[in-house]
């Protein structure tokens, strides 16, 4: 598999209303629209940093994923995307590799791309998304 870059970072926040405070108006920097997942119950917005992209993730749902982190941990960093040149490539020779999976089979993330996660039990406690776009 290759890796190509860290993609994005993934910040759950009560609020993108809010969180737009800091990163779009103190840092200045620029916002994509915002978009509803309706099946992993969040909406998601994206600030592009150089190369990377800051995501903020609020919660439709306190059932949902990001809801139960926010519930359990509070805001902060939810996610590191790392992009990938195949996805399915990728989990493939993960799943070789005796790597627990969160996603066996990629589904559809923001934006278009195509993501799976990874069992933060096999990230040093980190969930690590892979992306492809
Ligand atoms: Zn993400």
């Amino acid at each position: 598999m290759k890796v190509l870059k860290i993609d994005h970072l993934g910040i759950a926040v009560k609020s993108i209303t809010k969180g737009k405070k800091f990163w779009g108006d103190v840092l200045g920097l620029w916002l994509e629209d915002s978009e509803a997942m309706a099946e992993e119950k969040v909406i998601t917005t994206f600030f592009p940093i150089g190369e990377s992209e800051i995501e903020l993730l609020e919660t439709t749902d306190p059932d949902g994923p990001i809801g139960k982190y926010l519930e359990k941990r509070g805001e902060g960093i939810h996610h590191i995307a790392l992009r990938v040149e195949n996805i399915e490539e990728a989990l493939k020779e993960l799943k070789e590799k005796g790597v627990r999976l969160v996603d066996e089979k990629p589904r559809k993330g923001a934006g278009g791309a195509k993501i799976a996660f990874l069992h933060p039990k096999a990230t040093n406690g980190v969930l690590v998304e892979l992306c492809e776009r």
